[in-house]
C-alpha cells in the first residue's frame, strides 16, 4: 500500500460543528442543558409551531465573533440568516435556520504543526451560526416505533469550514486539536466529542501527483473521537487509491465510519444527497455588527494558547516542549502560572505539574478545578525541598498525603515525622553502622570499586526511611570508606 500511496496526493477539508455552551438556545429562551427528560426544554419557537418568531441570542453572536477573532477571520459587518429547507422528522419546521450567503466570519486560518509537513497554514473559509435539529430515539421493540426529542432543537452551533488545505490525516488531526483547544480556551464549547459537542465531517479525496483538479471526494460523517477520525481518513485514503488503481472511479457520497471494524461504508450517494434550497429567513433581520462591538469582544478575549506558550518561554525560560504540555488546557496553564507566580523556580513548578500533579489527576480522571493540591499547597512542598527540610524523594510521599488529606506540607511533614535528618552526628552513626555491617563491601570499595557507593547510600536511606540528607550521606560515606 505504501508504494501506491506515493503516487497520490491526499486532499482533506474539514467541517466542524461546535456546540456552544450558552445557557439558552439560539432563537428562544429554552435551556440547553444536556440529558434532561425528552421535550422538557421546548417552546413554540423550537417546536416550530406556526406563528412563533425566532429572536437571536446575543451571546451566540459574541461567541461567534470570539471564534472568528481567535482563528484570524474577518468579522462581517453585515450577515444574514437563511432557511435551509429539508424534510426530516426531527426538524418540525421543515427547515433549519443557518447562514449561507454572508456568514458572520470569513477568510481565517490556523497555523498547525505536524510530522507530515511541519508548519502549515490551514485556511478557514467561513464560520457560520446555525441551530441544531432534534434527536430521534429509536426502539428495537416491535411496535414501539421511534420517538423524537426536541430538547436539542434550536441549540446553537458554529460550523467551522476549512479550505481543502490538509494533505494527511496527521494534518487533519493537528488542525482539529488546535481548533478544539481554541474553543475550549474561549470557553464557548465544552469540547465533549462523545456527547457531540465538537463533531467533525471530513471531506477526503486523492489525486495523482501533479494533477491540478481535485479528485472526487467522499464525505465522512460525525466521527466522535480524534483517534476514530484518523482511522476513518486513513481507511478512506486506502480505499480510494485501491479503487482508482483497479481502474474504478470514486463516487461522490457520504460515508459512515464503523469504529468496531475500522471501515467506512456508504450512507448515501450523490443522487440521494440533499439538494438544499436556501432562502433568506424573512423572520430575522440582517445582523449588523459594529466595529465597536468587535473591538469590545477582542478586548475581552483570554490569552490564547500560542501567546501563552510564548510568554511561558520568555517569562519562565521553560523549554518549548514543557510549554506545549502546560498550555494544552487553559485551566492547567493557569494552575502552572499560579505556581510559578508563587515560587521562583518555575522549572521545578513545571516538573511537578507535568509529573505528579498530572499523574494523579489522570489516574483519578479529575478536571483541573478538582485538583485537591492547590498551587499554594504545591509550592509549600517546593519550599521545604529548597530549605532541605525534606528530600525530593520524601516530597513525593508528602505530595500523595496532601492529595488525599488536603493538609499542607508542614502539617504532613510534622504528623508523619518526615523531616530530613541533617544532624551530622546522627548521620555519622548510621554510616558507621552500615559500614560495620558490610565489611566485605567496605574492603572492595577501598580497593577501588567505586560503584559500591550506591549500595551504601541505599542501605543508609533504607535505615533512615529515606530521611537522611542524601548530600551529607554521600560526603560522610566517602570520608569514612576512604579512611579520610
Ligand atoms: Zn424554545
Amino acid at each position: 500500500m505504501s508504494d501506491m500511496r506515493d503516487k497520490y496526493e491526499v486532499v482533506i477539508g474539514l467541517e466542524v460543528h461546535v456546540q456552544l455552551t450558552t445557557k439558552t438556545k439560539i432563537f428562544c429562551g429554552c435551556s440547553t442543558q444536556f440529558g434532561n427528560q425528552p421535550n422538557s426544554q421546548t417552546c413554540p419557537v423550537c417546536l416550530g409551531l406556526p406563528g412563533a418568531l425566532p429572536v437571536l441570542n446575543r451571546q451566540v453572536v459574541e461567541n461567534a465573533i470570539k471564534a472568528g477573532l481567535a482563528t484570524n477571520c474577518q468579522i462581517s459587518p453585515r450577515s444574514i440568516f437563511a432557511r435551509k429547507n429539508y424534510f426530516y422528522p426531527d426538524l418540525p419546521k421543515g427547515y433549519q435556520i443557518s447562514q449561507f450567503e454572508l456568514p458572520i466570519c470569513e477568510h481565517g486560518h490556523l497555523d498547525i504543526e505536524s510530522d507530515h509537513r511541519g508548519a502549515q497554514k490551514i485556511g478557514i473559509t467561513r464560520i457560520h451560526m446555525e441551530e441544531d435539529a432534534g434527536k430521534l430515539l429509536h426502539s428495537d421493540d416491535v411496535g414501539a416505533g421511534s420517538r423524537v426529542d426536541l430538547n436539542r432543537a434550536c441549540t446553537p452551533l458554529l460550523e467551522v469550514v476549512s479550505e481543502p488545505d490538509m494533505r494527511s490525516s496527521d494534518e487533519a488531526i493537528a488542525y482539529l486539536k488546535k481548533l478544539h483547544q481554541i474553543v475550549m480556551y474561549l470557553g464557548i464549547c465544552d469540547g465533549n466529542l462523545e456527547e457531540g459537542s465538537f463533531r467533525c465531517d471530513a471531506n477526503v479525496s486523492v489525486r495523482p501527483w501533479g494533477q491540478e483538479e481535485f479528485g472526487t471526494r467522499a464525505e465522512l460523517k460525525n466521527i466522535n473521537s480524534f483517534r476514530f477520525i484518523k482511522e476513518a481518513i486513513e481507511y478512506e485514503i486506502d480505499r480510494q487509491i485501491e479503487l482508482v488503481e483497479d481502474g474504478g472511479t470514486v463516487v461522490q457520497e457520504t460515508r459512515l465510519f464503523d469504529s468496531n471494524t475500522g471501515l467506512t461504508r456508504s450512507m448515501r450517494g450523490k443522487e440521494e444527497a440533499h439538494d438544499y434550497r436556501y432562502f433568506p429567513d424573512p423572520d430575522l433581520v440582517p445582523l449588523i455588527i459594529s466595529d465597536e462591538w468587535v473591538s469590545d469582544v477582542r478586548d475581552g478575549l483570554p490569552e490564547l494558547p500560542e501567546a501563552k506558550k510564548a510568554r511561558f518561554i520568555k517569562q519562565y525560560s521553560l523549554p518549548e516542549r514543557d510549554t506545549e504540555i502546560l498550555t494544552a488546557e487553559r485551566a492547567l496553564a493557569e494552575y502552572f502560572d499560579a505556581c510559578a507566580q508563587l515560587h521562583k523556580d518555575a522549572k521545578a513548578c513545571a516538573n511537578w505539574v507535568m509529573g505528579d500533579v498530572q499523574r494523579r489527576r489522570n489516574d483519578e480522571g479529575l478536571s483541573v478545578a478538582d485538583i485537591p493540591v492547590t498551587p499554594e499547597l504545591l509550592v509549600g512542598i517546593l519550599k521545604r525541598i529548597d530549605d532541605k527540610t525534606i528530600s525530593g524523594k520524601i516530597a513525593k510521599t508528602v505530595f500523595d498525603e496532601m492529595w488525599t488529606t488536603g493538609k499542607d506540607a508542614d502539617t504532613v511533614i510534622d504528623e508523619k515525622g518526615l523531616k530530613q535528618v541533617t544532624d551530622t552526628g546522627a548521620i555519622e552513626k548510621m554510616v558507621d553502622d552500615v559500614i560495620a555491617a558490610n565489611p566485605a563491601q567496605a574492603q572492595e570499595f577501598s580497593e577501588g570499586k567505586d560503584k559500591l557507593l550506591g549500595f551504601f547510600v541505599g542501605q543508609i536511606m533504607k535505615a533512615s526511611k529515606g530521611k537522611a540528607n542524601p548530600g551529607m550521606v554521600n560526603e560522610l560515606l566517602r570520608k569514612k570508606l576512604r579512611g579520610e
